[in-house]
């Protein structure tokens, strides 16, 4: 579903450069003009697309402009999934209008590993994700014993003692991710923190250090003590 969002503006970005390097002198103005209706339409009915901002009157702008024409008028409320734009070129105006199908939007979906999750946490990352709107991911969720062991042989052989390696990954074993019971999030990680209050879930950063590091309430409860807090980027 990123992938399709991301696609759309990426054409049309290209779409507006082309425009601008190629039309030149060699057309008219009425149809440089319809070429920057039809991006601004689309542009603007893109956001509200999932992953979209509601920032249609800016994106029908930005690709008018890019198209080398001005933005005149944008009949595109916050959400509307039917928008009529009106551009210019010096003084030769053009309309266009763009209608989104929901349904090649839907469902939702935010791929991400969630083999070996708690199921709890599985749930509570999902909401956070489809809240998040695409703004958050997930950077690594379960991790095996081996990937773990990985993980901490490289923290070892990159500062050379097994204390210093113990500040910045978890030893095998005893990370919670290998329990399923974390996840670290990548993005818009205050957003993810803000949602997690919002929403009410059942999240929390113990780790004052890794702030993308969210765990299931609890699960240190009979894990044994806190791991030290320490500066420094790493993979508990
Ligand atoms: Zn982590």
């Amino acid at each position: 579903m990123t992938l399709a969002i991301v696609g759309m503006s990426l054409l049309l970005m290209m779409a507006g450069a082309r425009f601008s390097m190629e039309l030149g002198e060699g057309f008219s103005r009425r149809e440089r003009a319809r070429l920057a209706a039809d991006a601004a339409a689309l542009a603007a009915v893109a956001e509200a697309a999932p992953y979209g901002r509601n920032e249609q009157v800016a994106q029908a702008r930005a690709f008018a402009s890019a198209n080398g024409a001005r933005l005149i008028d944008c009949m595109c409320g916050p959400g509307a999934e039917a928008v009529q734009v009106t551009v210019a070129v010096g003084d030769v105006e053009a309309s266009a209008r763009a209608v989104l199908d929901p349904s090649r939007f839907a469902p939702v979906s935010i791929a991400y590993p969630s083999d070996g999750l708690h199921p709890h946490l599985e749930a509570a990352v999902d909401r956070l994700l489809l809240a998040a709107r695409g703004s958050v991911y997930v950077v690594s969720g379960w991790r095996s014993s081996p990937e773990q062991r990985e993980l901490w042989a490289d923290a070892l052989a990159r500062y050379g003692d097994p204390e210093i390696a113990d500040d910045h990954v978890a030893r095998p074993g005893s990370s919670l991710h290998e329990k399923g019971l974390a996840v670290d999030l990548g993005g818009d990680v205050a957003l993810a923190a803000s949602l997690v209050t919002t929403l009410g879930l059942h999240l929390h950063r113990p780790l004052a250090h890794e702030p993308w590091h969210f765990e299931l309430v609890g699960s240190r409860a009979s894990g044994g003590p806190r791991m030290p807090l320490v500066t420094g980027v790493g993979a508990r």
